[in-house]
């Protein structure tokens, strides 16, 4: 089975939008067994689309098509696909519901160009769209099968997951399918990784394991092609224990999209347990990205910035002389500030952070320094260095994710 996937809209073309649809597109279709030979990407303008619709008939079983399926003029995709095969564009009565129900419901009135988006191409099979408003459609004509489905990704992924998928299924039944399995690490480099685990790399090829390094963690894909979806879960199972034999200190969670604050939740949350934290070079950013995850109030009262050391001194009574003698960088202060706001929060765990951000140095002290202090209820505390390089940001968020991972290596200790 041969797939193509044409992304279309002009802002793609000019560079303001990446075409991140295409890769998430492909990654699908292999795991359908379906192979992706070519992706393009081509503006809102009639005539290329028509063109390049002429040039996959020729040598693609399924078209996939994104974007160009709203509202304005420039959505050509369903008009310029319906004319190529014949057909005309109906409306879908569902869409076309669940339109009107949109707009009585944010009491907005409806233009006349909004219905476009409930048009579907006749004979096809409509596929609704759970985070929008433009339906998706998949027709299958007498040389090539046409996906159709939305521009923005957060309305593209659902379709295609709950809609597309079972559906292609059908159209495409695939004899070998890939099965694949995403560890995630933290606090090992990508090259210390892959060589601890160079052997296994080199000789797996079924399944094959496939590094990846992203900013401050990395991910290892295992992937595996197999016709037998239970042989295929069982080797999945059998690479991952003996990466997991090896490296698994640093393993924290499962899939592309689970991040470390949201494992840090769980675990939280599954033990029963709170946290809070007083941030200085941070600024904030370990709890708004705790805050990023739904759920957290259960495990999170709430915490402080108190960025200058008056702020250190009044509201998480840190001593005045521990800053004189040691300054604000030092373990003495991380662990005073932990100790301060674990006293004002009654939490399990609390987290601090002061060190220096950058570019300029402070306390004679280069930037990247970080200390993180962490407080316990039990009344221990205790404080580590850290040296991030790189600009601020980077620093700061290094910061954060070696503060996730405090909290989890703590809780992990507990249990
Ligand atoms: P809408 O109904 O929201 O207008 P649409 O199907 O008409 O959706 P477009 O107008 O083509 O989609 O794109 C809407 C937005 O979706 C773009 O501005 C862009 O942010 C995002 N988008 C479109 N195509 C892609 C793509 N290939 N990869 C990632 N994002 C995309």
């Amino acid at each position: 089975m041969k797939a193509e996937i044409i992304a279309v809209g002009t802002e793609l073309l000019l560079g303001q939008v990446v075409n991140t649809n295409a890769t998430f597109l492909s990654e699908q279709l292999a795991g359908l067994g379906i192979d992706v030979y070519y992706q393009t990407v081509v503006g809102d303008n009639r005539g290329r689309i028509e063109e390049l619709l002429v040039l996959a008939d020729q040598r693609s079983d399924l078209i996939v098509l994104c974007g160009g399926l709203g509202p304005t003029e420039d959505d050509l995709t369903k008009e310029v696909v319906a004319n190529h095969v014949g057909k005309s564009l109906v409306q879908d009565p569902e869409g076309y519901a669940l339109l009107l129900e949109f707009f009585k419901k944010v009491n907005r009135p409806m233009t006349d160009n909004n219905l476009q988006q409930a048009l579907t191409i006749e004979d096809s099979i409509t596929l609704q769209n759970p985070n929008g408003l433009a339906v998706g459609s998949l027709y299958q004509g007498d040389h090539s099968t046409y996906l159709l489905l939305p521009g923005p990704p957060s309305e593209l992924k659902p379709m295609f997951r709950q809609s597309a998928v079972p559906q292609l299924e059908k159209v495409f039944p695939a004899t070998e399918k890939l099965y694949s399995t995403v560890l995630r690490f933290y606090g090992i480099g990508e090259s210390q990784l892959v060589t601890d685990l160079a052997d296994l790399i080199d000789e797996q090829t079924n399944p094959t394991i496939a590094p990846y390094a992203k900013e401050n963690e990395v991910t290892l894909r295992i992937t595996v092609k197999t016709a037998d979806e239970s042989k295929g879960a069982r080797l999945l199972k059998e690479t991952e224990e003996k990466i997991i034999a090896r490296v698994g200190e640093f393993f924290y969670g499962y899939g592309d999209e689970n991040s470390l604050a949201e494992v840090v939740v769980d675990l939280l949350r599954s033990t029963g347990k709170t946290v809070t934290a007083a941030e200085s070079l941070t600024a904030g950013l370990f709890q708004s990205t705790l805050g990023g995850v739904p759920g957290v109030s259960e495990v999170f009262p709430g915490g402080m910035v108190t960025y200058s050391p008056q702020a250190k001194v009044t509201t998480l009574g840190v001593k005045k002389e521990t800053i004189e003698k040691h300054g604000m960088v030092s373990e003495a202060c991380a662990k005073e500030m932990a100790q301060g706001i674990l006293a004002l929060e009654q939490t399990d765990f609390a987290l601090s952070f002061t060190g220096v951000a950058g570019p300029d140095e402070l306390e004679g002290q280069p930037a990247g320094t970080v200390w993180i202090g962490l407080a316990k209820k039990d009344g221990s505390v205790e404080a580590r260095c850290y040296q991030f390089n790189r600009n601020r940001a980077y620093v700061q968020k290094s910061a954060v994710m070696r503060g996730l991972d405090t909290i989890r290596r703590a809780l992990l200790a507990e249990k």
